[in-house]
């Protein structure tokens, strides 16, 4: 199955079953099946042992319709065409339900930067730059972190492109350093955003958050906030796992002491980590734990057919992109589990990235209460009005968002209409 699997299928099937409910013809929505535009590019790179090595890389724009292009550029291994077609249209329905005014893209290169030198990252970095260059910028196209990219690496884009233009270009990226322009509170802002979903969710369900359990996969920037954060808030973090696996105690785990270990190397893995009481487990175990609350918060199609019906948690939270698939999604219906979609609940940091965009152009700067503020405005109401259309149309939380975000995506293309 795992070589069949096209999330780009996902995307539009999710986006047919909410033009469905809304009325729209296969015409209305024929525009919103085509990324705008693809690149694939050759990066040749001088690897520290004097080789050369050709790296293939994407930026594939989604949509524009609602203002520039906006997403994150993916290092890893297994980045193909039709996964960065699919995170760029993910962005472009995760903007709109949010309303920021962007629309969507994704940029990946095929690497793995754990086997990299940072001479060769950075190499890797500035060629992929270079080549995308034509397509980026503060008005068209604005790249930001994902898996396996982070701030120093937006530092070198942000940098790489500055030089081209032979100008200081902050708006170029988000989510970079602070000394470069960077916004308070976005390296923090997609588990914060998560962390306000996971609440207003147990909310909605009458569930307490104090000692409500919760198991975490993925502990990237993502996972590893989202689970300290839960944690503060008063839930039980029973388990979290990163690709050497996971960790499971059931009276909770010590989150502060394994975002410490993880943090103090970044070649430091949860195998290595060690707490009394603790059980090692499967990325599969945990995914099937009898919690309350499930966070897949690694890549996509974690949750397909082949283990949808063994999954126990009451409630899933997306916080990595696409983590379950559309096979998937009926099973977990059936089954009376409430998935909140990643489009809403992973929002977070793209909306700190349109705060961080906004300050870089009119050149001014927040503090990090702001902003986190700001944050909270956007996501609460955001996570309502999915609720209540949901409510209204008798459908899941996923097909409430893509009522809300298609709805804003074709509207948009009609009010521009065709050019020429
Ligand atoms: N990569 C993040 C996402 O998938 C953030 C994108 C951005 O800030 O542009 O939402």
């Amino acid at each position: 199955m795992a070589n069949t699997y096209n999330p780009y299928d996902n995307v539009l099937k999710t986006v047919k079953d909410a033009a469905d409910i809304l009325g729209y013809s296969e015409s209305d929505i024929e525009a919103i099946k085509y990324p705008e535009r693809e690149l694939k590019v050759a990066i040749p790179v001088c690897m520290d042992d004097g080789t050369t090595h050709v790296f293939e890389g994407y930026r594939i724009q989604h949509s524009t319709s609602r203002g520039p292009a906006k997403g994150g550029i993916r290092f890893h291994p297994a980045v193909n065409e039709n996964e960065v077609k699919a995170l760029a249209a993910w962005m472009t329905f995760k903007c709109a339900v949010v309303n920021i005014p962007y629309g969507g893209g994704k940029g990946g290169v095929i690497c793995d930067p754990n086997k990299l030198s940072e001479r060769e990252l950075r190499a890797i970095t500035r060629r992929f730059t270079a080549a995308i260059a034509p397509l980026i910028g503060p008005d068209q196209d604005i790249p930001a972190p994902d898996v396996g990219s982070n701030a120093t690496v937006m530092g070198w884009m942000m940098d790489t492109y500055s030089m081209l233009k032979g100008h200081c270009v902050h708006g170029v990226v988000t989510g970079k350093p602070i000394e470069l322009g960077g916004a308070l509170g976005r390296n923090e802002a997609t588990g914060r955003g998560v962390m306000f979903t996971t609440k207003n969710i147990l909310n909605k369900l009458n569930v307490p958050i104090q000692g409500t359990t919760v198991a975490v996969q993925g502990m990237g920037n993502v996972g590893s906030i989202t689970a300290k954060l839960l944690n503060e808030e008063g839930m039980k973090v029973v388990a979290v796992s990163d690709v050497s696996g996971g960790i499971y105690k059931a009276d909770g785990l010590n989150i502060p002491a394994i975002i410490d270990y993880l943090s103090k190397d970044r070649k430091n893995l949860l195998t290595g980590y060690e707490e009394d009481g603790i059980t090692r487990i499967t990325n599969e175990e945990l995914l099937e734990l009898d919690v309350k609350v499930l966070i897949p918060a690694a890549l996509e199609n974690q949750i397909n057919a082949s283990n949808a019906d063994r999954i126990k948690a009451d409630i899933i939270v997306e916080a990595a992109n696409g983590p379950i698939a559309s096979e998937a999604d009926a099973t977990l219906n059936q089954k009376g589990i409430t998935v909140v979609p990643d489009i809403l609940s992973n929002a977070g940091g793209v909306v700190v990235s349109y705060f961080e965009w906004v300050q870089n152009i009119q050149s001014v700067s927040w503090t990090e209460k702001e902003v986190n503020e700001k944050l909270k405005n956007i996501m609460d109401p955001a996570f309502e009005a999915v609720w209540n259309i949901a409510q209204k149309e008798h459908t899941t939380l996923r097909t409430g968002a893509y009522l809300i975000a298609v709805k804003r995506v074709v509207e948009a293309k009609k009010a521009r209409a065709i050019w020429p």
